[in-house]
């Protein structure tokens, strides 16, 4: 993914924000991915630490990426933005609570979305030109990711202040407010993070620190503290102007600009949180309850129009101006029964979408619902599968669903597919295609549902019916690390294995190298054991030598084309599929298509690709399993 960089360097998991051009604002995707890699780095003993850090000098990371919230809102379509917070708000309590080190180094702006993922870890950076800042009740939210909980933990009463006001910190002011831990000049970063890398030692941090000039805030204490202690947002309006001091009156007005029925929920929240200790998933669940309720009934859309579509900065809030009544309050906070933010590793049901239940999508689908997923299926064909509820059309299939899977016969319905079902998902879900396309129509459908909003996947299948059958498929998965994440829990369901080959169409690309060295052993299986007939060799003897010999393949070890020798096979069963050999056709001319536009020279598979062809389309070969070239070869003579 361009936004944003994730590797391992040494002993350190890496992630860099690399969208300095959008300030580094973090999109449902950087979010996802960063979980996703947090979760994988946990179980490596070889990362020591994590350490995160932004490209460009104007931010770490300004927030998250509104524009989609906006657009889903406000055509109410609320599900999007809950998705989205929740499962930021999950990530922020992973960082918050995760085992190893998490260095985080925030020069600029660190804002909302980037205060979650900044200001958790366990050694956070802060250098001179450091902003940070919670401004959400700006736009009609409260603060948020877990930012109430530093706010409600503040000196006195700063956290009110910085919570009502969204004003900046600077390193000093960061440190003295709980968001950052040390200051290092910003030109010791680099030498650090390479220390952090090589080493793998936390510890370097500290040693770097030093003492960071005096900020804005430490001298203005005594005055936050007298005015903002007062007991309702009312109160302290009229507290503030009654100062008519600088502070007095530059307070009243960055006051003034924020959403009222947010303003009091903060206060309300970090009352909340000192009563009862403020933990970090606390904070998150009386925040979700606001951002959950804030586009249907609090002002948050209207916060967005005004600051940054419309920009007209004149946001028309609820009750301007006045005193919000306490049942507003109380209706924002009321705790949100079964929506209520939870922090489980794993979603325990999926809703799934499953289109194309033929040979392998049905028991794959099956499969899924026997797991406890909510499967919705639909076919062209009239077909019925045990669990799984029919749908009239493949986009009433998709609505609605966590993840859609399609297992299709080839590219083109696959496109036409994805034009009815990609409108009617939800941003934020999985498209995953696992049917065997060419590249081109992979990478397409893709774009086409990146381009909605949506998670894409390609992850063809090897294994046949009888691994879609029994889930010991393996897929081969080309596309983000957000979406291979949001997958491979269904993945673990289907299959025994499922490897990450890289961005979108690499699971293509696998999959049909895979096919093209089998069909290419398989034949020359299939003309060895033709050949040893001739020459008077038993096959079983010719079984023995060659699957413990340097000739061993999975095509005579494990799929054995000769009946009655090896394990049980198609070519015990008359040869029916099994992986039939118009399906090897198929997977043989996608991968000649794919090396004509590669420009790479595969001359045994474009003769795999001519035989099979001539099998199944001049031959006996169409509907019979792949292996059945070896009675062909039988029959043959050399010319
Ligand atoms: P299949 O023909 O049995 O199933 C395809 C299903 O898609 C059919 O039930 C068909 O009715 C349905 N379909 C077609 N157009 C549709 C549309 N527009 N909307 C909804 N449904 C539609 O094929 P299969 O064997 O299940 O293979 C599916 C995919 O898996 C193919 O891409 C194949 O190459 C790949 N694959 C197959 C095997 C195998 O052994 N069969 C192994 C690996 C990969």
């Amino acid at each position: 993914m361009s936004d944003i960089d994730i590797r391992v360097t040494g002993r350190a998991g890496r992630i860099t924000f690399t969208r300095p051009q959008a300030l580094n604002a973090m999109t449902y995707d950087m979010c996802m991915a960063i979980d996703a890699a947090l979760r994988i780095w946990r179980e490596d003993d070889a990362v020591a630490l994590v350490v995160i850090d932004a490209a460009g000098d104007k931010a770490f990371c300004s927030g998250g990426d509104i524009a989609e919230l906006y657009d889903t809102g406000t055509q109410g379509d609320f599900a999007y933005g809950r998705r989205f917070w929740r499962d930021e708000y999950r990530l922020n309590a992973f960082i918050a609570e995760y085992p190893k080190p998490v260095i985080s180094l925030m020069q600029g702006f660190t804002m909302g979305g980037g205060v979650g993922i900044g200001c958790h870890g366990s050694h956070r950076v802060v250098d001179d030109g450091s902003r940070i800042a919670m401004p959400e009740c700006g736009i009609g939210l409260v603060p948020d990711v877990g930012g109430t909980m530093m706010l409600a933990k503040a000196p006195g009463r700063l956290g009110e202040y910085l919570g009502l006001t969204g004003a900046r910190m600077g390193p000093d002011d960061a440190i003295l407010a709980g968001f950052a831990d040390c200051y290092i000049p910003r030109a010791k970063w680099g030498d650090l993070i390479e220390m952090l890398e090589a080493s793998g030692d936390a510890s370097h941090v500290q040693s770097h620190a030093e003492t960071p000039p005096e900020g804005a805030l430490r001298p203005l204490l005594a005055d936050i503290d007298r005015h903002f202690a007062a007991p309702s947002l009312e109160a302290l309006r009229v507290s503030l102007r009654g100062d008519d001091s600088d502070f007095g009156a530059d307070t009243l007005k960055a006051l003034m600009r924020g959403a009222p029925l947010s303003q009091a929920c903060t206060l309300d929240i970090l009352n909340r949180l000192r009563a009862g200790g403020p933990t970090i998933r606390a904070a998150l669940d009386l925040e979700y309850r606001f951002t959950w309720r804030a586009m249907e009934h609090g002002d948050f859309l209207e916060g967005i129009r005004a600051q940054i579509i419309d920009k007209d900065r004149n946001p028309q809030w609820q009750f301007a101006g006045g005193e919000v009544p306490d049942v507003a309050v109380r209706h924002m906070l009321a705790p949100l029964g079964e929506d209520a933010l939870t922090f489980e590793e794993e979603e325990t049901q999926m809703k799934i979408g499953f289109i194309g239940l033929g040979n392998m999508g049905g028991p794959m689908a099956a499969n899924l619902a026997n797991a406890g997923h909510a499967v919705t299926g639909f076919d062209m064909a009239d077909v019925s599968i045990e669990g799984v509820t029919m749908a009239g059309s493949a986009a009433e299939a998709a609505t609605g669903a966590d993840v859609v899977i399609t297992m299709l016969p080839n590219g083109a319905i696959l496109r036409s597919v994805a034009k009815d079902i990609i409108p009617a998902m939800t941003a934020g879900a999985a498209f995953v295609d696992c049917s065997t396309v060419d590249v081109d129509s992979a990478r397409a459908v893709a774009e086409e549902a990146q381009a909605a909003g949506l998670l894409a996947v390609d992850a063809p299948v090897s294994g046949g019916v009888g691994g879609a059958s029994a889930g010991t498929l393996t897929f081969m998965a080309g596309g983000t690390e957000a979406g291979f994440a949001k997958a491979r829990p269904l993945f673990d369901i289907m299959g025994q294995k499922a490897v990450h080959c890289g961005a979108s169409g690499a699971g293509q690309a696998a999959k049909i190298c895979n096919n093209m060295i089998l069909g290419v052993t398989m034949i020359a299986t299939c003309e060895a054991f033709a050949l040893a007939d001739k020459l008077g060799l038993d096959r079983q003897k010719m079984f023995d030598v060659v699957s413990t010999s340097s000739g061993y393949s999975w095509t005579m070890n494990a799929y054995c084309p000769a009946p009655g020798v090896g394990p049980q096979s198609p070519a015990d069963n008359d040869y029916k599929p099994g992986f039939a050999a118009d399906l090897m056709l198929k997977d043989l001319r996608l991968s000649q298509q794919a090396a004509a536009s590669a420009d790479a020279d595969t001359p045994m598979g474009a003769l795999a690709q001519a035989l099979y062809a001539q099998f199944v389309e001049e031959e006996d070969g169409k509907g019979r399993d792949f292996s059945a070239m070896l009675p062909r070869f039988e029959k043959r003579g050399r010319s």
